[in-house]
């Protein structure tokens, strides 16, 4: 990667997993920024470089840019939006409490309307959130209501990182895409990404709606890969074929891919279920039917009753007071998030039937404990978790289970019966070890 040296200086709206990892990326390439966040306890914590998140590579990152001085972090917006030349705008906009599956922008609007009178001299307002198509306009009409004489643009460009790997993903990207058509946003964007290597190749410039749209369509397009394998999956299990083998080799041929064909207990996390279902609203909106997108949403939920079941058969007659451990919690493994991870549904649909649930997980439990039953019981390692348990389910492909000492495991238990949810092992194998192995698909 080239150092960059034309040094932005870069106020970035919004320190979550977006803002933070784009703050402390942006620093280490010679920007000047200053993370804003509204939550006064989590910039009092990142000015002394504790990361309030679990993301590989961030804790370190930050801590060199604070101390270097290229990084700094603010609950106060005003001075920080003054000085800088771009403002990023990276705060959530989760699903309408309304349950409707509208994007909720009340936070993007906040922040336009917080910004509008500290835009004394011209600025590039930069939509990093995820937002339907229409927003940027919308951000744009705030500030001029909040500040007739503001001099800005506000652009488009959609973060594709992802949880896990995050700061390879910002450094490293296989896209940049922009959508705005002036021309001094868009040097100031060549600026600010000047680091990336080819960027004159992976630099993408479209319109304003067509950049917000991107986000959206990919999105969407990698949920119906998930959706897609997953009931070939099902499909498999009636016909005896293994959808491990069979995504291989789907995945070889080019114009597939292999990525994202893994099945599974269905997609979640704090992108896919959202963007799937705001999309769809835009859809709605404009007329424009998206069948597709709509099945993906509907086979996903169908995934996750599935799994539901599966745990049951594996439990057997008399399910009520048996036990079920859990290895991992999070949508994913290498984050902490558990938003609209498969979890949240399966384990209370399993309480529900009076089945007992421990669970482990290396990062997540923290945010498990307010998210899942309190009649959730949680376990410190993975063996005393498995202690006279019935079943145990592999829900996370976190790289200490991928090690479990399988047998340790099947001595804790009461009965032998393991629920890779993940496909992490071979079948062979773990029956040739004593267990009553059940997989997805195979
Ligand atoms: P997040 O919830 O982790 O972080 C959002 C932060 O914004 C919070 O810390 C919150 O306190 C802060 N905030 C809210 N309103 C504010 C205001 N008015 N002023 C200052 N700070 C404010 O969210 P995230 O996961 O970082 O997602 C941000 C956006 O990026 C979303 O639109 C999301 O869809 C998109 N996105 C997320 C990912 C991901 O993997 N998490 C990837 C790509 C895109």
């Amino acid at each position: 990667m080239q150092k960059n040296s034309k040094k932005v200086k870069i106020c970035i709206v919004g320190s979550g997993y977006v803002g933070l990892v784009t703050g402390a990326c942006l620093a280490s390439v010679g920007h000047e920024v200053i993370c804003i966040d509204k939550d006064r306890q989590r910039i009092k914590k990142l000015k002394q470089g504790i990361i309030p998140i679990y993301e590989p590579g961030l804790k370190k990152m930050v801590r060199k840019n604070l101390q270097e001085g290229r990084l700094t972090f603010s609950h106060v917006l005003g001075k920080a939006v003054e000085k800088s030349e771009a403002v990023f705008i990276a705060v959530g906009t989760p699903s309408s409490r309304r349950g409707d599956g509208y994007a909720d922008l009340s936070y993007v609007y906040q922040v336009a309307e917080g910004i509008a009178p500290h835009l004394k001299s011209y600025k590039v307002v930069i939509n990093k959130s995820t937002v339907p198509v229409g927003t940027a306009k919308q951000v744009a009409r705030i500030i001029k209501e909040n500040n007739p004489r503001a001099e800005f643009d506000v652009i488009s460009n959609p973060e594709f990182l992802r949880e896990g790997v995050a700061v390879t993903d910002f450094l490293e990207p296989d896209r940049v895409v922009v959508g705005t058509s002036s021309k001094r946003a868009k040097k100031i964007m060549e600026r600010i990404y000047g680091f990336v290597k080819g960027s004159e190749r992976l630099f993408f410039v479209a319109n304003v709606q067509t950049a917000e749209l991107v986000k959206y369509a990919s999105n969407a397009f990698l949920a119906t890969k998930i959706s897609f394998i997953n009931e070939i999956a099902n499909l498999c299990e009636k016909v005896g074929a293994d959808v491990v083998d069979v995504a291989k080799g789907m995945g070889k041929d080019k114009r597939i891919g292999s990525a994202f064909l893994k099945a599974g207990a269905g997609y979640g996390g704090s992108c896919f279920p959202k963007d799937v279902k705001a999309l769809l609203r835009i859809a709605q909106e404009n007329e424009s039917s998206l069948r597709i997108v709509e099945m993906v949403s509907e086979v996903n939920n169908a995934q996750k009753a599935r799994m539901v079941r599966k745990i049951r058969q594996a439990l057997g007659e008399n399910e009520i007071n048996k036990t079920v451990l859990f290895l991992g919690l999070t949508f994913k493994a290498d984050t902490d998030d558990l938003r609209e991870a498969p979890v949240l549904t399966i384990i209370p649909a399993l309480i529900e039937r009076g089945i007992k649930v421990v669970a482990h997980d290396p990062q997540g439990i923290k945010e498990a404990k307010q998210e899942l039953p309190l009649a959730v019981k949680y376990a410190k390692n993975p063996y005393q978790g498995a202690k006279n348990v019935d079943v145990v389910v592999l829900m996370t492909d976190w790289e200490e289970y991928k090690n479990l000492d399988l047998e340790k495991l099947k001595q804790a238990m009461k009965k032998p019966v393991f629920v890779d949810l993940r496909n992490v092992f071979q079948p062979e194998e773990m029956k040739k070890l004593g267990f009553e192995y059940i997989s997805v698909g195979r």
